[in-house]
């Protein structure tokens, strides 16, 4: 039996709506391993009110003021995440909200990114006991579907697949690489498999099996690739009737992405993007900073096509998507570098909101306008 949601209810928030991208941006240390401890390995990050990260290399670790002073040691962000953070904190801080509007309609997109070994997989995937946004995101999504006893009409389908040097495989179906075609639902990877999920149970199992399949280095095997982007895509279809009991399908995407590692490949201007597109550097990797890039700048060409990866995401980033961006860092000084990189990325990509709002704002105006000329019409006809 259909739901008989108003269809104005579905399309709050919902695709097709007032638009406006956001992004938001979050930091997670990830505690100090054994093996660097064994290296001798200090921690030069902490983490403060829940929100600003310091970089306390060569500098007295309470001196706070002084960091704030100095460049690149001191960034602020939509919340960080201190190594004691459980992946609850980071599930229902970040991507919550994220499933609440794939519920109404509206694509979104989770990201880790950072260095390999900074906690990316880890965030995304989890462990058995310790499950990550992706198990967890699927969790929360089947409990609101219950909850609001949308069940037989809500379906749920889970793809799994990498990207790796330009090619795309399925991971839940591992074999020939998949051809990306476009179609009128947008870019879609031929003939990959579309797992109807009915419950979280199966989930993580699935999930783990998926990794097991992505790619793993040739020369240490059992390995990941640190080159290996890995994306889950939830897709979920549900129906809507419209006020004058029309059926409407309406469709919400989540993309969860545990992405490559950002080690070689960090850029955060066009130069140094472009110089390092010749070099043997992550492709994939190269054409999302350059999306965000130009998403930063308000640019309206966002070239979407130059990878696999930003081909997938087209209808997932920008527009009137939801972005999260996660930061992994690990929190030693042996890693200082890397680190810093990637919160001066994190940063940068902070800047898409302000951007994304302005644009809005401007969207506001005509709207607005037409509403206007609505009311006068309809008051005119009042009055007659
Ligand atoms: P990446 O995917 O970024 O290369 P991983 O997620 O594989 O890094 O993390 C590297 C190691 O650190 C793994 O053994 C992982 O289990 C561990 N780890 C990462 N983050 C955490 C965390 N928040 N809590 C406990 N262990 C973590
Ligand atoms: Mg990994």
């Amino acid at each position: 039996d259909l739901d008989t949601i108003s269809e104005k209810a579905a399309s709050k928030g919902g695709s097709g709506d007032d638009g406006g991208s956001r992004i938001l941006v979050f930091v997670r240390l990830r505690p100090i391993s054994r093996k660097e401890r064994e290296a001798g390995a200090r921690c030069c990050v902490k983490i403060v009110d829940g929100r600003d990260v310091y970089l306390t290399e060569f500098a007295t670790e309470n001196d706070y003021l002084r960091l704030k002073r100095l460049r690149g040691r001191h960034f602020t962000f939509d919340a960080s995440f201190p190594d004691t953070a459980t992946q609850l904190d980071v599930y229902s801080t970040t991507t919550a909200e994220l499933v609440e509007a794939v519920l109404q309609g509206r694509n979104g997109s989770v990201f880790c990114y950072g260095a390999t070994g900074a906690g990316k997989t880890y965030t995304m995937l989890g462990t058995i006991e310790n499950p990550g946004v992706m198990v967890l995101a699927i969790k929360d999504l089947f409990s609101k579907i219950r909850q609001r006893s949308f069940d037989g009409n809500h379906v749920v389908h889970l793809s799994y697949l990498e990207v790796y040097n330009e090619t795309v495989r399925d991971l839940l179906s591992p074999g020939r690489p998949l051809v990306l075609r476009e179609d009128k639902q947008g870019i879609v990877a031929a003939g990959l498999t579309q797992y109807r999920a009915y419950s979280t149970d199966e989930v993580m199992a699935l999930l783990q099996q998926g990794n097991l399949n992505r790619t793993t280095e040739p020369t240490r095997c059992n390995e990941t690739s640190s080159r290996s982007h890995a994306i889950l895509q939830v897709v979920i279809e549900y129906r809507v009737k419209d006020s004058s009991n029309n059926i409407l399908n309406r469709v919400g995407k989540l993309s969860l992405i545990d992405l490559a590692g950002s080690e070689r490949a960090l850029a955060t201007d066009q130069r140094t993007l472009r110089s390092l597109e010749g070099a043997n550097i992550n492709k994939s990797l190269l054409a999302l900073s350059s999306c965000i890039n130009a998403l930063v700048e308000g640019k309206k060409h966002i070239p979407y096509r130059n990878s696999k990866l930003t081909q997938l995401l087209k209808d997932s980033l920008g527009g009137a998507c939801n972005t999260v961006m996660i930061a992994n860092i690990s929190p030693s000084n042996l890693s200082f570098g890397e680190t810093q990189n990637t919160l001066h990325w994190a940063d940068r990509a902070k800047e898409i909101r302000t951007k994304a709002y302005d644009a809005h704002e401007e969207m506001q105006i005509p709207d607005s306008e037409t509403d206007q000329a609505k009311l006068v019409l309809e008051l005119q006809k009042e009055n007659r």
